[in-house]
C-alpha cells in the first residue's frame, strides 16, 4: 500500500490537497517543499506535542536543510484567546518574517485555528499547511478553511475564512492520542455517514471498533472518507451559503448542551454532537419525518463505539431545558432570528429546514437530558 492517499479539495486558485496516510510527520519536508521559500517556516504547536511529533517535524526540516522556528502554545481550548493570538502574532514578528514564510499548524483544531487565524492576519495572510494531529482536526476542522479564536461573547466569533496549501493527515499521530478524544472526534466521523452516506454508515457499524483500536487500513479508510466528504460539500458552499450548512447536524443541540457544561473537560464537542445528532433524529422520528427505528440504530452504534448518547450521562449535570434552549437561539447559525436546523428523514438524508416543532424538540431536548 502506498503510504499515502490524496484527495484535492475543488477551490479554483485555492485548491488544495489532503494527504492521508501513516509516518508521514518523518517526511513533513518533502510534501511541503513546494510550498517553502527562502524565508522559511514557522510551526505552530501544541504543548502536548513538544516531546513526540514536533521532534519528528522538526528533524525533517532540519533534515531538508529548512530555516524554521517554533512557537508552543499550551494545550486546550483556552489557546484560541485573544490574549494568545496577540502573543503568538507578536512572537512571529519579532522573529522577522516575510510574505514568503510559510506557517505551519501542528496539532488539534485548537491550534488549526488559531495558528490559521495568525496565517491570515500576518502581512495580510500567509499561506499555511495543516498538520492536524486529532481525529476531529483530521476529519473535520483541517479542512474547509474556517479559522479563528473565540470570543467573551461565543466561540469562534472572530476569525476568517483562509484556506491552507495542503493538509497533512497522519493517521499513526492518533496513537498518542486519549481513547476518549479519539471516540469524540469519531462522532464527526459518524456525522459524515448520517448526513448523505449510508453506506459508510453502515460500513462503519462494522468497522467502526477497528478505526479507534489502532492505526490501519480501517482507520485510514475512515479519514479518507470523511474528509472526501467535507471537501466535496466545502467545494460545492465554500462560504455556508447552504449546502455547508449539512455538517452542522447535531451541532445546534450540541452547542446548546456544551454551552451549558461551559466547553470543558465534562463535555467534549464530540460528545455533545453525538447527544445531538441522537435528539435530531428523535424529534424527527416524533415529527413523522424519519422511519421509527433509525434512531435506535444510531444509538446503538454510537454506544457500541464507547460514545455517550444522551445528555443525562454527563455526570454532576443538572439540566436546565430553558437554558439549553437559550442557547439554541445564540447560536452563530440564527439567521434573520430564525435558526436553519439541520433535519432528517433518516440515516443519510439529512436536509435543512426552518420549520421545527417547538414542542416535539423540547420533549427529546427534556428525554436526552433527565
Ligand atoms: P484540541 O486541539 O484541543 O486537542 C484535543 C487534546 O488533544 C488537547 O489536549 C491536545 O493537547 C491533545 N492532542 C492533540 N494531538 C495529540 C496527539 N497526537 N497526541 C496526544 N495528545 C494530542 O481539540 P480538537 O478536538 O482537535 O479541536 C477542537 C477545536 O476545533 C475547537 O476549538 C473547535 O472550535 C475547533 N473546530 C474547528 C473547525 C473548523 O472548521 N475550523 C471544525 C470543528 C472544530
Ligand atoms: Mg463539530
Amino acid at each position: 500500500m502506498s503510504n499515502h492517499d490524496t484527495l484535492r479539495v475543488d477551490l479554483g486558485e485555492r485548491s488544495y490537497d489532503i494527504l492521508v496516510g501513516s509516518n508521514l510527520l518523518a517526511d513533513t519536508a518533502k510534501y511541503i517543499a513546494p510550498f517553502v521559500k527562502k524565508a522559511g517556516v514557522v510551526v505552530i504547536s501544541d504543548a502536548a506535542l513538544s516531546d513526540n511529533h514536533l521532534p519528528t517535524v522538526l528533524t525533517s526540516l532540519d533534515g531538508a536543510g529548512i530555516p524554521h522556528r517554533e512557537v508552543v502554545v499550551p494545550s486546550g481550548e483556552k489557546s484560541k484567546s485573544f490574549a494568545m493570538f496577540e502573543n503568538v502574532v507578536e512572537q512571529i514578528l519579532a522573529m522577522g518574517i516575510e510574505r514568503s514564510t510559510l506557517i505551519i499548524a501542528l496539532g488539534g483544531g485548537v491550534v488549526g485555528d488559531l495558528a490559521g487565524f495568525v496565517a491570515a492576519s500576518l502581512l495580510r495572510g500567509l499561506d499555511f499547511v495543516q498538520i492536524p494531529t486529532t481525529l476531529l482536526s483530521q476529519v473535520d476542522s483541517s479542512v474547509g478553511g474556517k479559522t479563528g479564536i473565540n470570543s467573551k461573547s461565543g466561540k469562534n466569533l472572530i476569525g476568517a475564512f483562509h484556506q491552507p496549501r495542503l493538509v497533512l493527515a497522519d493517521t499513526s499521530v492518533l496513537d498518542t492520542l486519549p481513547a476518549r478524544e479519539l471516540r469524540s472526534g469519531y462522532a464527526e466521523v459518524a456525522k459524515y455517514g448520517l448526513i448523505d452516506d449510508p453506506e459508510f454508515f453502515a460500513w462503519l457499524e462494522e468497522n467502526g471498533q477497528a478505526v479507534l483500536d489502532k492505526d490501519g487500513p480501517e482507520r485510514r479508510q475512515a479519514v479518507i472518507k470523511s474528509c472526501a466528504a467535507k471537501a466535496r460539500i466545502v467545494s460545492e458552499d465554500e462560504r455556508e451559503g447552504g449546502k455547508r450548512a449539512l455538517l452542522n447536524l447535531g451541532h445546534t443541540f450540541g452547542h446548546a448542551l456544551e454551552a451549558e457544561t461551559g466547553y470543558g473537560e465534562k463535555l467534549l464537542h464530540g460528545e455533545a454532537v453525538a447527544m445531538g445528532m441522537v435528539i435530531a433524529h428523535d424529534v424527527c422520528g416524533a415529527m413523522g419525518m424519519a422511519p421509527a427505528g433509525e434512531k435506535d440504530r444510531i444509538v446503538a452504534h454510537l454506544k457500541s463505539v464507547g460514545l455517550p448518547v444522551t445528555a443525562s450521562e454527563v455526570t454532576g449535570m443538572h439540566w436546565d431545558i430553558d437554558k439549553v434552549i437559550s442557547h439554541m437561539s445564540r447560536d452563530k447559525k440564527v439567521r434573520d432570528g430564525e435558526i436553519t436546523f439541520v433535519m432528517t428523514r433518516g440515516i443519510g438524508k439529512a436536509f435543512t429546514s426552518k420549520a421545527m416543532d417547538v414542542e416535539k424538540m423540547r420533549a427529546a431536548i427534556t428525554r436526552s437530558c433527565r
